[in-house]
């Protein structure tokens, strides 16, 4: 059976320490196991910021994203072995595991586009030189930097070619070596990736070391340096950053949490308009996709009251249409939960949902429709139907703004039509990574994005014309920033070049001015690049 290790100071690391097996959550079947090692955290994080932060110093954006396309192209090349183990490992269909993988290369094949444009600079010159005084010679200038310390990542289970990628691409790109956790039950995705990379011996020595199973100490060993990118619940999120040595220390510290994303039907999207078929379609594709293990899913679909009938008909008949079972089965379109306590949690939640709601759809997720779960051992498996819930009349809902159920979960709530009323019952989510709005009226999508904007790190106005043009809002882009305030945990990741201001140092530097330009501006091509 495959062993999943840990890969510090530029080796795998054997260990004779604990176990944990990883299963396949179609059939509990063993697929890896993981080897827990005890990690010497003072020397693996010594070794990744001096030998491998500093090769990465050395190195331009350009040739730092040069490292990045050659890293995509690999993980690219063995695309259909990453597709395989994330079927196996994650509970993944095909069409799942292709979004996570291709997110994967894509993500680093961004970057490399980033570091292209930046070009033969190992720093930012940031905005124009400012005169500070009314001397001519008392100038300012801001510049940005790669600090010299360790970028450490951890990762929840549900994405883990994309978590690795999205967040390496951008540190190793702004020149800080990586430490990256994988969520532990699907980390023989991300293990490969990582064996991947270092087969192919196309990063510095240093420049991306693996965890395989829990952290230990690694967060005592952090310095002022160092930064600390997570992604996972809003639970771990908040232990995370009270940290006693991370607040000691002010590590910088960015967390990607929970989020209930909002589906907002516009009252002038008819049945029969393309922006109602764009709505259905992306509601009822993040119930299903990766089995509603996105963090950026829908879960709450605000919907007129006079459009509610159309909603329920249509999306119920959408969900009727998904086939549960072993992902490996080319037909089946909807795998099982990732773990035995996902499913738990998931059970807990919709339990917890249902105080408030009717089930339109797959009562309470133990009713399949057909014979599913299909192709899997009688009683085997993590799985559950696709549910759809509905807020009961005169509800506002408390749960359902709340508590997010990680699973193939969303609940209508019936809304106005008025735009005040959408955005009030959207910020009740306490913030969110993504919600969308689909209308063909200017004026609502406009007092809607408005309205919304300041609790979402990312919108999506879908209409009549944009269908069949756009990826939904369940596509994280790394041209757009990816983050959100309150619940979403605070943080803002990718977002092109936006994204590297997490790993560098800003530093304004006074002096004087022709010293400056010399060191900045006029010579920056020669002092900073070549
Ligand atoms: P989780 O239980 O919080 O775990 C996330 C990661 O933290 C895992 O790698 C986990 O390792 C690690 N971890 C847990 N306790 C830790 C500790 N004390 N010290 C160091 N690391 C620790 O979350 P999850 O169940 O994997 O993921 C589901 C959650 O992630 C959902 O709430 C979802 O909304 C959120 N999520 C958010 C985003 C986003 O971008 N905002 C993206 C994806 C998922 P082990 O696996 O070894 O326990």
């Amino acid at each position: 059976m495959k062993t999943v290790r840990s890969y510090v100071g530029g080796k795998w690391i054997d260990s004779s320490g604990a176990r944990t097996v990883l299963v396949n959550p179609a059939t509990e079947e063993p697929v890896a196991e993981i080897a827990v090692g005890a990690v010497d955290w003072n020397a693996a994080l010594g070794y990744a910021r001096e030998v491998g932060g500093a090769a990465l110093r050395k190195l331009t954006f350009l040739e730092r994203g040069q490292l990045l396309r050659a890293a995509s192209k690999l993980v690219h090349q063995h695309r259909d072995e990453l597709i395989m183990l994330a079927i196996q490992n994650g509970g993944n269909t095909r069409g799942d595991a292709k979004f996570d993988i291709d997110g994967a290369s894509g993500t680093l094949a961004a970057y490399a586009e980033v570091g292209q444009s930046i070009g033969n600079a190992r720093f930012l010159v940031d905005g124009e030189g400012i005169q500070l005084t009314r001397s001519v010679r008392f100038f300012g200038q801001h510049i940005a930097v790669p600090r010299a310390g360790v970028a450490v990542h951890i990762n929840a289970f549900n994405f883990p070619a994309w978590g690795l990628a999205e967040k390496a691409a951008v540190a190793l790109l702004a020149g800080m070596p990586v430490v990256s956790k994988p969520g532990t039950s699907t980390a023989l995705v991300a293990h490969r990736i990582v064996e991947i990379l270092v087969e192919g011996n196309i990063l510095p020595s240093g420049a991306l070391s693996f965890v395989a199973g829990s952290v230990g100490d690694l967060l005592a060993h952090l310095g002022g340096q160092d930064v600390l990118a997570f992604t996972g619940s809003s639970d771990t999120g908040a232990e995370l950053r009270s940290h006693k040595n991370v607040v000691a220390s002010s590590v910088r510290v960015n967390v990607e949490a929970d989020s209930l994303n909002a589906a907002v039907l516009g009252p002038d999207a008819a049945r029969d308009s393309e922006a109602y078929a764009q709505f259905i379609a992306d509601v009822s594709k993040d119930i299903t996709q990766k089995t509603g293990q996105k963090c950026t899913a829908i879960r709450r679909v605000l919907v007129p009251a006079d459009a509610l009938e159309a909603v329920r008909e249509d999306l119920g008949e959408r969900l009727a249409t998904v086939k549960v079972g072993n992902p490996a089965l080319e037909d089946v379109t909807m795998g099982p939960l990732a773990t035995a306590r996902q499913l738990a949690d998931v059970k807990a939640g919709i339990a917890r949902l249902r105080e408030e709601t009717d089930s339109i759809f797959g009562g309470d997720g133990s009713s399949f429709s057909g014979d599913a779960p299909v192709g899997v051992p009688k009683g085997k498996g993590y799985f559950l139907s696709p549910v759809l819930l509905e807020l009961r009349k005169g509800e506002r809902g408390r749960a359902v703004h709340a508590h997010e159920v990680f699973g193939p979960v969303a609940t209508i709530i019936p809304y106005s039509g008025a735009a005040a009323d959408a955005v009030e019952l959207v910020a009740r989510g306490g913030g969110g990574l993504v919600s969308s709005i689909y209308s063909d009226d200017r004026k609502f999508l406009g007092e809607l994005a408005l309205g919304l904007a300041p609790y979402h790190g990312r919108l999506f106005l879908g209409s009549s014309k944009l269908s069949g043009h756009a990826v939904g809002p369940g596509t994280v882009l790394p041209q757009l920033v990816h983050g959100g305030p309150g619940r979403a945990g605070g943080g803002e990741e990718l977002g092109g070049a936006r994204g590297l201001a997490f790993y560098l140092q800003r530093t304004a530097v006074a002096g004087d001015k022709p010293i400056l330009e010399a060191l900045f501006r006029a010579g920056e091509k020669s002092s900073n690049g070549d």
